[in-house]
């Protein structure tokens, strides 16, 4: 059995505790390797070790912490088929759709390309007489991220590289269920001349996390994963003096007019409904079609499709549509979840239920699910399932529709198929949900603008990447300087305007 490692002082290093996770190979149901689960004493040395490298990394000119920054992107793809196999090994997601995982932070990286650019301060010229006035962006020290399985390879990328670029140390807490591709991108990381102890990754549960959030020498701590974890962080580290952004669940709405183009709008919802298994936290879980016609011709549009759908393991090529989920542990929880909608009374136009696939039975597949007439009170809209379950909430009006999606505790992300420009700017700016997609199913905001979500989907006040991060990952110093002509004064004791 493969035994997996943490990544300190620019190698891999062994755990210590003699504590173990297993890592699932989710379509065989095998286990392939154990991660060790790091102490509170090999975290501490850790961020210690991040705290020594710091200062000369962050002394660094940006423009060469950037070319760090270029060579990594050119790494990246030169080993993308190695990280796409590895992620889809342990996480279950097809090829296409672990390139697609790769890719989404690799555009991060190349975007903090621009840190001498993004990193500039502000500069007042004669503040007063002989007076100027700068700010300067300064990095904040030793900084952590504690990120989740879903997207083993970009969230990684999308913590690490606008912290690392702004001059940070950064201690990486990747999910305890994928952890190899996280190694494997601070390995290149450190071939493209990331100096030894700048990126530490260790690996670890609970523990590991408490043992960061305790930590003073930890300045700031950016979380994604689910939402009552999101809230235990965030307050643990605030009250510890930290800053933190934590980024939890969703339930994303998908909200269908009658005169949208409904084979567009099936499509959309298969394929943001069903990709990735649903593991995604901007799947499209709920389908909210305006009035009973158009409820109708979405499920009659929506059968054929998902009975269409290829579920298997992503040795089988490009064609397969998603893989299996996660752990045996996930494969339960959806499963209970539907026996709930069904027992609750919602009417299951789809059984996924009895999927099984020829010599990967003991794999954590699970069959495609739809959902109709599904209620607000349900389990099933209310948690976030996370898994290949539609549900259809019908609504009378667009302001019912709008309503579910507004009352809905969530806010990560939400959508409009329509064919009416009025209707979709109306909906896009009063829906409190952070990110919206008008005929775009699922709306994540590239690399250059910022992604994050409203209500219990986001917690703190910047966003990930785009410029947010570099906010979030720097603190502000400014100074005003005077440098007098020759004639001292005497001192001021008046709190002084600027003449
Ligand atoms: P999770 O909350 O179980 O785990 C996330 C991280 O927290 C992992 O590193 C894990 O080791 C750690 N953790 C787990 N339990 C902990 C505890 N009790 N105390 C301290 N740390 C703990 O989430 P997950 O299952 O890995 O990921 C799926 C969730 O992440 C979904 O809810 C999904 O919506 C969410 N997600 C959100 C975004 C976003 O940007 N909003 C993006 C991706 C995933």
């Amino acid at each position: 059995m493969q035994e997996l490692s943490h990544f300190i002082g620019g190698k891999r290093v062994a755990g210590k505790s003699g504590r173990f996770a297993d890592v699932w190979n989710p379509a065989t149901g095998e286990v392939q390797a154990k991660v060790p689960l790091a102490s509170k004493d090999e975290l501490d040395a850790a961020v210690a070790a991040a705290a020594e490298a710091q200062p000369r990394w962050g002394a660094t000119n940006p423009q060469r912490r950037a070319r760090v920054m270029m060579e990594f992107v050119r790494l990246i793809n030169r080993d993308m088929e190695k990280l796409a196999e590895a992620l889809s090994r342990e996480h279950g997601k097809t090829l296409p759709d672990a390139k697609g995982d790769i890719q989404r932070g690799l555009e991060v990286v190349e975007f903090c390309i621009g840190a001498p650019h993004l990193l500039k301060g502000e500069f007042t010229d004669s503040a007063g007489p002989g007076i100027d006035m700068y700010s300067m962006r300064q990095p904040l020290g030793v900084v952590a991220g504690i990120t989740p399985f879903n997207f083993p390879a970009m969230i990684p990328m999308w913590k690490m590289a606008p912290a690392l670029a702004c001059g940070n140390a950064f201690i990486l807490k990747p999910s305890e269920r994928d952890p190899s591709v996280p190694l494997m991108l601070a390995e290149l990381l450190q071939e493209a001349g990331l100096p030894d102890g700048v990126l530490q990754v260790v690996n670890g549960d609970k523990e590991v996390v408490d043992a960061i959030l305790d930590n003073r020498t930890v300045m700031a701590v950016g979380f994604v994963g689910s939402t009552p974890i999101a809230e235990y962080i965030y307050s643990r580290g605030c009250a510890n003096g930290k800053r933190v952004q934590c980024f939890g669940g969703a339930k994303n709405h998908m909200i269908v007019m009658p005169d949208a183009d409904m084979d567009q709008a099936a499509d959309a919802l298969v394929g943001a409904g069903y990709g990735a298994a649903g593991e995604r936290c901007m799947a499209i879980s709920v389908a909210v079609p305006v009035g009973d016609k158009t409820a109708d011709a979405l499920i009659e549009k929506l059968v054929p499709r998902i009975e269409k759908l290829k579920v298997g393991p992503y040795t089988d090529g490009n064609d397969v549509d998603y893989g299996p989920l996660v752990t045996p542990q996930a494969k339960e929880r959806v499963l209970s979840l539907v026996q709930s909608g069904i027992d609750q009374g919602a009417e299951l136009v789809v059984d996924g239920r009895n999927f099984n696939l020829q010599g990967y039975e003991q794999g954590f597949f699970v069959g495609p699910h739809l959902f109709d007439r599904v209620t607000t009170e349900m389990d099933i809209y209310r948690q976030e399932i996370f898994g290949p379950v539609l549900s259809q909430v019908r609504a009378g009006s667009y302001e019912d529709a709008l309503r579910v999606a507004m009352d809905n505790e969530y806010g990560n992300g939400v959508a409009i198929f329509t064919r009416d420009g009025d209707t979709a700017r109306d909906f896009a700016h009063r829906v409190n949900v952070g990110m919206i997609g008008v005929n775009v199913p699922i709306p994540v905001p590239l690399a250059y603008h910022t992604f994050g979500g409203w209500k219990k989907s986001g917690f703190g006040d910047l966003n990930q990447h785009g410029t947010d991060s570099f906010r979030f990952y720097t603190r502000t110093k400014t100074v005003t300087s005077r440098w007098p002509s020759g004639l001292k004064e005497g001192g001021e004791f008046y709190f002084r305007a600027m003449d």
